[in-house]
């Protein structure tokens, strides 16, 4: 099977490439709203194409397409994949530019060329290839979902699977995205970090007031500073009671991965001129500390910082904050344990925005879907394949792994420098034939788990 697969890539390769950069040519930034919906029916389209039964949803953005074909077997792979780009601004750094899809260099440059129409085509050229392989029916079923808000946090896809979840039942998913590591083994994903993002906010007075009234006068910009000294001490421990309640301790193997995985500390040193790691962290405890939940301040806002001085006691003080939570924590739960904590601690008069959250996710090291994707990723690039327990980020995997019940894997066209996001983003025709090698093998493999 596997010669059948590789050689039908290999063949039709050139024609997939000129399909993803189709697809590129047309603008579909959803933060600015440019081109999506035409996007999305170029979507539509190529899927009908390729014989999925599809559907086209409309969300209050962008519209979310479901693509579905039935296999052999009632088992049933699922892709998530999006059809939205970053702004492609600077557009001066841009080589050739952004939409104008170019191929130099053994590589497809426009924006989206990996993240993520590569991604999503050469899925498509998979699923062919595995057809081409059985006489035309695919040995499991199919289900790509693309949505158009991924750039900008999803914020349908959580909904939109929970009141889908008889459409998109399904054995299994692969992520949007996945690769190659900096030496070239296949980098496989099992889980994302939560993340529970918020704003404190505090008013002491109506008005700033002269600080010469600093003797009677409460001030913002203290009260704020007090109050964020109770959420974590020098030592890194976050002392919100209860806060550590649910977290699950990486298990055995887990552990034996991380060990396994280079740690890049002098990398990750120089890269960012940092002397000392939190803790003193060192080696492959830097690795190991991805199963800690983090409490971050991503910035704090009050009274005056300009040139010179300015005596006045600031009345309004404010950051923002975000929490990584590793599995089984929950942000609602971290949420009201803040509430409490600060309530507790004579903080009451400190409002707490609410701006944003995604739930960890991860999937155990040893199911049988992992086992396929990590095998058959190690025949395909010729490399053991290296599965990383936990990625520090996060990203809407939970939205798909818990109401489906499903576990979900990253692999894909990847590298270390596809300047994703970035100008000259572009995908390596090499990585995208291995892909699609790769992907064919998972779903010829995916019936029989
Ligand atoms: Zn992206």
């Amino acid at each position: 099977m596997s010669t059948q697969i590789d050689s039908f890539v290999q063949a039709n390769l050139d024609a997939y490439i000129v399909k993803t950069a189709r697809l590129c040519a047309q603008p579909s930034v959803s933060a600015k709203g440019e081109g999506t919906h035409a996007c999305a029916e170029r979507v539509v389209e190529i899927l009908t194409q390729h014989g999925f039964r599809v559907q086209k949803f409309a969300t209050p953005g962008n519209p979310i397409i479901v693509g579905r074909v039935e296999g052999h077997s009632a088992r049933t792979l699922l892709f998530y994949n999006h059809y939205d780009v970053q702004p492609a601004e600077p557009l001066e750094l841009w080589t050739t530019p952004p939409f104008e899809p170019t191929i130099r260099d053994g590589a497809l440059y426009a924006r989206g060329a990996k993240d993520d129409k590569g991604e999503f085509i050469a899925r498509l050229l998979a699923v062919e290839a595995v057809r081409a392989a059985h006489d035309g029916k695919l040995p499991c079923g199919v289900t790509f979902v693309v949505e158009g808000e991924e750039e900008i946090g999803s914020p349908h896809i959580a909904e939109f699977v929970r009141e889908h979840t008889d459409l998109l039942q399904s054995n299994g998913a692969i992520w949007e995205e996945g690769g190659i590591d900096p030496d070239g083994r296949p980098e496989i994903g099992l889980g994302r970090r939560g993340v529970l993002s918020v704003e404190l906010l505090v008013e002491t007075m109506t008005r700033d007031a002269h600080s010469g009234g600093a003797h009677n006068l409460p001030n913002a910009a203290w009260r704020l500073l007090w109050a964020l000294a109770t959420l974590k001490g020098q030592d890194e421990h976050i002392r919100i009671p209860g806060f550590y309640d649910h977290v699950r301790p990486p298990s055995a193997i887990d552990l034996k991965l991380l060990e396994a995985k280079p740690h890049y500390e002098e990398w990750t040193r120089k890269t960012f001129g940092v002397k000392e790691f939190v803790r003193g962290l060192t080696g492959h405890a830097l690795n190991r500390a991805v199963f800690e939940p983090t409490c971050n301040i991503q910035g704090i806002t009050a009274g005056y910082q300009g040139a010179g001085n300015k005596t006045v006691i600031p009345a309004r003080a404010s950051a923002k904050l975000d929490f990584r939570l590793v599995p089984d924590q929950s942000p609602d739960d971290i949420f009201a344990k803040l509430r409490e904590h600060l309530d507790k601690q004579g903080f009451s008069d400190i409002t707490i925005e609410w701006h944003g959250a995604m739930w960890p996710s991860k999937v155990s090291a040893d199911d049988p879907f992992v086992e396929l994707t990590a095998r058959t990723g190690a025949e395909v690039y010729g490399l053991a394949s290296v599965r990383n327990p936990m990625g520090g980020g996060s990203s809407p995997v939970y939205a798909f792994a818990k109401p489906l019940n499903i576990p979900v894997v990253t692999c894909g066209v990847g590298y270390a420098n596809n300047r994703t996001h970035a100008p000259d983003e572009h995908v390596r025709l090499q990585d995208f034939q291995n892909a699609a090698r790769h992907i064919a093998r998972i779903l010829d493999g995916f019936a029989s788990l």
